[in-house]
């Protein structure tokens, strides 16, 4: 039996294209039922349907076989015991820094001024900074990011940002890109070696089934 463990929403809805060019096929939906573990047409797979930020950890003590999980999600987690062979390429957007128009982010940032970050991303933040040598006062925030800067929590945010919608709506802008994200296949290392035969045609249909581009 090989658990494949994935959060609902976005990156469920994009790896079902990828499930069924392995020619799996979900026999519930995970928006409609409140099953959390969902089988499939193919007896030897079912999915595990959890937390976006629960999927690493799941993989890594060999609950979850294989998983899908966010680069921001994953570098939060730290990786460890978890191969990441693949990029799947879904559910695509950007960390960035936003802050309101009226906070003068390059001059903060010029005049070495000690930064106020909120975000849910403190790894990636703390890194991103450290490199960039600005000093920052971290807050974690587990969510609603955009209100911060507005209610005057924090200077600026580190969030993911697609359309920017979320920010326009709350009349934030972008002012620093951190990196692309994208979803990662994950596998669990000893999983990988005790159940090669059943991950591997599933490693080669998922590799097949990502996006050209
Ligand atoms: P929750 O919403 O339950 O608090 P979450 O925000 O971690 O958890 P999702 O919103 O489903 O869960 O996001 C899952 C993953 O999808 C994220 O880890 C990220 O990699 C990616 N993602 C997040 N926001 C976007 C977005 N606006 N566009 C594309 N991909 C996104
Ligand atoms: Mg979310």
């Amino acid at each position: 039996m090989i658990n494949i463990a994935l959060s609902k929403g976005r990156i469920f809805v994009e790896t079902l294209p990828m499930l069924a060019a392995a020619g799996i096929v979900p026999r519930e939906d995970p928006e409609k039922s409140r099953k959390l573990i969902i089988d499939t047409n193919n007896a030897g797979v079912r999915l595990i349907i959890i937390r976006a930020t629960d999927v690493p950890t799941y993989v890594q003590y060999g609950a979850a076989d294989m998983g899908i999980a966010g680069k921001d999600v994953l570098i939060e987690h730290g990786g460890e015991n978890l191969y990441q062979p693949l990029n799947l390429k879904i559910a695509r957007c950007k960390m960035m820094v936003a802050a309101h128009p009226a906070f003068d982010y390059e001059r903060a940032v010029r005049q070495g001024a000690r930064l106020r970050v909120a975000s849910k991303y403190l790894t990636i933040a703390r890194d991103y900074f450290s490199a960039q040598g600005v000093h920052v006062d971290l807050i974690k925030l587990y969510g609603a990011m955009e209100l911060a800067p507005l209610v005057k929590l924090a200077d600026v945010i580190v969030d993911l940002v697609s359309s920017g919608g979320t920010l326009k709506a709350n009349g934030l802008v972008p002012v620093a890109d951190i990196m692309d994200i994208s979803a990662r296949l994950i596998v669990n290392q000893a999983a990988l070696k005790l159940k090669r035969a059943e991950i591997q045609p599933l490693l080669d249909s998922f590799a097949k089934a990502i996006a050209a581009d």
